[in-house]
């Protein structure tokens, strides 16, 4: 991906997150100086197979495992705690970070009281979150009453704040009729606690991405969950509380959109979501089972299961367009090995008329039926491929088919869960 004229690329999924994403930045990491993420929080959960052993990632940059200079950019919404967690377990594993970690001092805390809310408030409207805090901290960011990393400075401040905040969250929480509270004291002695490891950290890091990309060095940008469940392009309600799409990687890294030469969106050879709303080609119940078993496909995060079905055409040409992709990476095309045919979705039609885009409303998308065309299986193994030329025929049509219909080139197809099981197209 990188090049003389490509030194800022943009990881982003392009289907409904869980795509492989942390794979493909692993594999693309070896050759980038810096890794960078810039939405989401403790939701994410990457997980990477370095051959040696395998990683579940929720807020580190998963560039570290690949000893890249690893960035939280200001679009993050980072949970001090578990962010700590992740860091001492990998440092247990033997990754190195020392000097080479740095947070934003823009980035939003998550503290416990936003899980609490995110709890109660996930009983009443069952959008399926992961119960980690991401939606109420995006709320109080964008109310304007956030509390940031670089606030930790004044941490007499940052305490009073939290205090008010713990307060009004627990008169939420009485209004949702739910029982547990937040408690202040704790959340003054975990911020006193954890200042002095996070202000170390944090810097301004927009301007160290800036800086990177001006000596000529090699930036990836890493996204978490995917492009329909973007807060503005995804499948509303249904979707996650940040800007998923490409656009976000510029705000949330702290840097201009002009700064980005190329958008690769990862996209499984099949579909997968985890979580409520609708899935237009979700699979009947023993096939969905069948891929569900074959991918592994459970939640990094919660470890629930995810709804699998077939390729959706509709879904990814969206992807493409609104994330202005120019290349695509496919993973897990092992997982379909077995299968003598294979549906992909090329449309959809609701009440008897073709659509070719997605609806914006969640009632149609629900109500939408896909249209499939059958493309025959190719039945070998794949996983040990490393060259496109050495894909069964089958195989290869399918890529084809799957480019087209996308409007995108493929390239790179990943053939299993190690790092070194990638085919790059020439
Ligand atoms: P992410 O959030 O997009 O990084 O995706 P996850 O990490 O949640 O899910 C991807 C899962 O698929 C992980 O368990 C990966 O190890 C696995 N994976 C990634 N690429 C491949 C592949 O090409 N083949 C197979 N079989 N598994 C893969």
């Amino acid at each position: 991906m990188f090049g003389p004229k490509t030194h800022c690329v943009v990881v982003v999924g392009a289907q409904w997150g869980d795509e492989g994403k942390g794979k493909v930045v692993d594999v693309l990491a070896e050759r980038a100086d810096l890794v960078v993420r810039y939405q989401g929080g403790a939701n994410a959960g990457h997980t990477v197979d370095t051959g040696a052993g395998e990683f579940v990632l929720h807020q580190i940059p998963s560039g570290i495992l690949q000893g890249a200079v690893c960035v939280v950019g200001n679009g993050v919404v980072l949970d001090p705690e578990t962010f700590f967690t992740e860091l001492d377990a990998l440092a247990a594993r033997g990754v190195k970070y020392d000097g080479k970690l740095y947070v934003s001092d823009r980035a939003h805390l998550t503290l416990p009281f936003h899980k609490l809310l995110d709890r109660a408030r996930e009983k009443h409207e069952r959008i399926g979150t992961t119960g980690r805090g991401i939606g109420p901290t995006y709320e109080d960011k964008y109310g304007r009453r956030g509390i940031r990393v670089g606030d930790l400075k004044n941490l007499a401040g940052a305490s009073t704040r939290v205090c008010a905040r713990v307060a009004e969250a627990n008169q939420m929480l009485e209004l949702l009729g739910y029982a547990e509270r937040a408690d202040a004291t704790e959340h003054v002695a975990l911020l006193e606690r954890l200042a002095p490891r996070l202000l170390p950290l944090a810097v301004d890091a927009g301007r160290v991405v800036y800086e990177a990309l001006a000596r000529g060095e090699a930036v990836l940008l890493e996204g978490a969950q995917g492009a329909l469940l973007d807060v503005d392009h995804g499948t509303y309600p249904y979707v996650t509380s940040s800007n998923t799409t490409a656009g976000g990687a510029a705000v949330g890294a702290g840097i201009g959109p002009t700064a980005i030469d190329a958008v690769l969106g990862v996209v499984k050879a099949y579909t997968t979501r985890v979580g409520n709303g609708p899935l237009p080609t979700e699979a009947e119940p023993a096939i969905a089972e069948e891929i569900r078993r074959l991918g592994g496909e459970f939640g990094a995060t919660t470890g629930r299961p995810r709804r699998c079905g077939w390729f959706d055409a509709v879904v990814v040409r969206y992807a493409v367009r609104v994330n202005g992709l120019t290349g695509l990476a496919v993973t897990k095309l092992d997982v379909l090995d077995t299968f003598a045919q294979i549906p992909v979705c090329v449309s959809y039609t609701l009440d008897g008329e073709e659509l070719d885009t997605m609806p914006a409303d969640g009632e149609s998308i629900g109500r939408v039926r896909a249209v499939y065309e059958q493309l025959p299986g190719w039945q070998k193994p794949t996983s040990a491929v490393r060259r496109l030329a050495d894909l069964p025929a089958a195989a290869r049509a399918y890529l084809d088919r799957l480019q087209d219909l996308a409007r995108c080139p493929v390239r790179y197809v990943s053939v299993g869960t190690r790092r070194d099981q990638i085919i790059e197209v020439p």
